[in-house]
């Protein structure tokens, strides 16, 4: 389940050509990378880097595992992507053309639950304001189990006590 995206103007491969040229040493945009960003934005979803990789095989796109390395960190600078560190892993996920939105994560089950709720919103602007901070985005992750997987524990529970 994803939100209903954002209209913005221009495509995200276009962004992303327009970022690599804007950097000190123009970078060629190579025929991988436009690949990888066709797959990317193709779907909403929370990856990480092998599962992308293992996606993008089994989609028989070839590309290099350092390439996948180097420009998903280049998406991310580019505000193409946004970053969530969730314990040892990296998930990433649409930034660009995508609404701000929180997460549940299912330590169980590594499900990524999205949602939206404007009172956080309010409070982070308030908590700027009074110490007159700038904010450049926040990441909100709240942990724990989701429901399918509370669930099974009680269940399994249940059938140990007979
Ligand atoms: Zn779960
Ligand atoms: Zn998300």
């Amino acid at each position: 389940m994803s939100l209903p995206r954002i209209s913005v103007s221009q495509s995200p491969e276009s962004k992303f050509q327009e970022f690599l040229r804007s950097r000190p040493k123009s970078q060629r945009y190579t025929d991988q990378q436009r690949e990888m960003v066709r797959f990317i934005f193709e779907r909403h979803n929370h990856f990480d880097a092998e599962q992308l990789i293992d996606d993008m095989k089994r989609a028989k796109c070839s590309i290099s595992r350092a390439t996948v390395y180097r420009t998903l960190k280049k998406l991310v600078e580019a505000g193409l992507l946004r970053e969530l560190n969730v314990g040892p892993r990296t998930f990433y996920e649409h930034d660009y053309g995508y609404p701000q939105h929180e997460h549940l994560y299912c330590q169980q089950c590594q499900k990524m639950i999205e949602f939206q709720a404007d009172e956080i919103n309010k409070v982070i602007e308030q908590v700027c304001l009074e110490h007159n901070f700038q904010t450049q985005g926040h990441t909100f992750i709240i942990r724990g189990l989701c429901s399918d997987c509370n669930r099974a524990r009680v269940n399994k529970r249940r059938l140990d006590l007979i």
